[in-house]
């Protein structure tokens, strides 16, 4: 045993530390939760670890987690005998956030209102600090498997924590929580009775793939009775479908995503045959925080018979899609199985062919049965699903077909490509779109004019990745899409000879006097209150995408 040092939380620790110790959840119970989950967490790292390294000199006997409660000393303690944290570990995983986003959500929560911060923060997991929602003081000890130094952990959440080398801590980790006084109106804090708390642990964790145990309760005194597995820990995806409750569903989710809002959506997968795998699949309410952020996390748990292989195994899941939570279970790949080899799996990239089918059909179908459920996951996701469009063009056609656009036709609802297309106009042939930086600036663009005076719909485009996938999609349902700002654009009404020949002296001095910045100057049909506008020629780059090189230093 060393001395003790005293550290600070980071700032941005104390400022959610803060939030926990004022109890901002009105749920108190899902502490339990978090931390059975990452003690689950632990063991699966310690599983894999041992794959990996066959020298790691780690025990491995019965692994599981044990919830052990004092009445009397007031304390509730979970303990696994997982991997464990190493001192680094503990100051850089405990003391602080290493959550992307972490900054982007204390300055929304701050700028908020009331109301709206309690939404916000209904989205934003807490994790092991949610402790501090019961407890007064939170004593972690812990030893990396592997490894001699142990490491003892101590905070009342307050700025600061302690903390001191142990030289006979077990492998793992165990956190005790001092409760909070107990509430006598409605013993809110009495996380001490047996019943309780099993009862949350059937409630948030019956899935967790380890033994969550607790001593026996009934006849007997405490020790005597010995310890009992309070959790079925059936692997919910092997379940049949009505024997699992939606509930069930979602908290699995919460569990595997460390989202804390219900999913939107829950798709299960069986298949059988030549390659067998199940997947349980969730699209989420929310887009994460850092859904276009480079270093995003991304993809689905890979699971071989049971046994958790890996997060986020990008492998399965096309990038624009980045955004689906889930678990595949596979039956035929080695445990030893490595990310390099993955991508490279013949079996692996048929998998994630029909996981994307799958969910393009599964959203598809949300179109038109839940069409408010669909307009919350397009706001959300829409603009990561459109990358689809330019990197998969072999799911292009149906990646169109539930893809939802601003238009002309509506100030707020968005539309289909099939909606536009049966509102066409007798005679159109392309589907027009005009991108440009917001809604505002199109709207008042010179170029919509002539097609809102012949009472053409043209869809408004303000997303970056508009500017892509406008350019490499040739069409949709046989009509193409055509820029209202590029090329010449034919409505129909010919500009007459006469009125060529009148204009073309002024055309002629035009076209000289602005020969530095513009290519030609002609007369047009497209304008009717605004004298000129600026076209791009049919091949151009857009004012936006322009502007989009540029800044990138093209
Ligand atoms: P999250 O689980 O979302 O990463 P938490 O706040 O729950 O966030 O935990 C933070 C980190 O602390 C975990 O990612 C993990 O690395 C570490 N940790 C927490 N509990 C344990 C545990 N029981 N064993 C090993 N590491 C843990
Ligand atoms: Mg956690």
């Amino acid at each position: 045993t060393g001395t003790v040092e005293t550290l600070e939380f980071q700032s941005e620790a104390r400022q959610l530390l803060q939030l926990m110790i004022h109890s901002i959840y009105s749920n108190k119970d899902i502490f339990l939760r978090e931390l059975v989950s990452n003690a689950s967490d632990a063991l699966d790292k310690l599983r894999l670890e041992t794959y990996r390294d066959k020298d790691l000199q780690a025990d491995t006997d019965n692994l599981h987690i044990e919830i052990l409660l004092d009445s009397d000393a007031r304390t509730l303690t979970v303990r696994d005998n997982g991997i464990g944290m190493s001192r680094d570990d503990v100051v850089n995983l405990i003391g602080t956030i290493a959550k992307s986003g972490t900054a982007d959500f204390l300055r929304k929560l701050k700028e908020s209102k009331e109301s709206a911060g309690q939404d916000l923060i209904g989205q934003f997991g807490v994790g092991f600090y949610s402790s501090f929602m019961v407890a007064d003081k939170v004593t972690l000890v812990t030893r990396r498997a592997g490894t001699d130094e142990g490491v003892r952990w101590e905070s009342t959440g307050e700025g600061t924590y302690t903390i001191e080398s142990l030289s006979d801590a077990p492998q793992g980790t165990s956190v005790t929580l001092h409760l909070k006084p107990a509430d006598d109106e409605d013993h809110l804090y009495d996380y001490t009775s047996p019943w309780k708390v099993r009862e949350i642990v059937k409630r948030y964790s019956d899935f967790i793939t380890w033994p969550v145990q607790m001593a026996k309760t009934g006849e007997g005194e405490e020790g005597s009775a010995g310890l009992e597995t309070v959790n079925s820990m059936k692997a919910l995806w092997a379940r049949s479908k009505d024997e699992v409750s939606d509930e069930e569903y979602h908290e699995f989710y919460k569990h595997i995503s460390h989202d804390w809002t219900d999913p939107l959506e829950t798709v299960r997968m069986q298949a059988e045959g030549t390659f067998e795998y199940q997947a349980l699949l969730f699209l989420p309410s929310r887009a994460p925080m850092d859904l276009f952020m480079r270093d995003a996390k991304r993809g689905v748990q890979l699971y071989v018979k049971r046994v958790f292989i890996m997060d986020d195994c990008e492998a399965l899941m096309p990038n624009y899609l980045r955004f689906v939570k889930g678990v595949v279970d596979a039956q035929d790949l080695s445990l030893n199985v490595s990310r390099e080899i993955l991508q490279q799996d013949r079996q692996i990239r048929a998998i994630r062919r029909r996981l994307e089918k799958k969910i393009l059909s599964t959203v598809k179908t949300m179109m038109t049965e839940e069409p408010e459920k669909y307009a919350t996951f397009w706001s959300e996701f829409g603009r990561a699903v459109k990358e689809g469009l330019i990197d998969d063009p072999e799911n292009r056609e149906q990646i169109l077909e539930i893809s939802s656009f601003a238009s002309t036709h509506h100030a707020e609802k968005p539309t289909s490509l099939r909606d536009y297309v049966s509102r066409m106009k007798e005679g159109q042939e392309h589907i027009y779109y005009l991108t440009g930086d917001s809604r505002t600036t199109i709207e008042n663009s010179p170029h919509l004019e002539a097609f809102r005076a012949k009472g053409y719909e043209v869809l408004i485009l303000t997303d970056p990745v508009d500017e892509m996938w406008a350019d490499a999609v040739s069409g949709f349902d046989g009509k193409t899409f055509q820029s209202v700002a590029k090329g010449e654009v034919d409505l129909g009404d010919e500009t007459s000879e006469e009125k060529k020949a009148e204009y073309e002296d002024l055309l002629k001095w035009m076209s000289a006097t602005l020969s530095d910045t513009v290519k030609e100057v002609r007369l047009s049909s497209r304008l009717t209150t605004s004298p000129s506008c600026i076209v791009g020629d049919a091949g151009d780059l857009t004012p936006t995408l322009e502007k989009m090189y540029r800044a990138m230093g093209q």
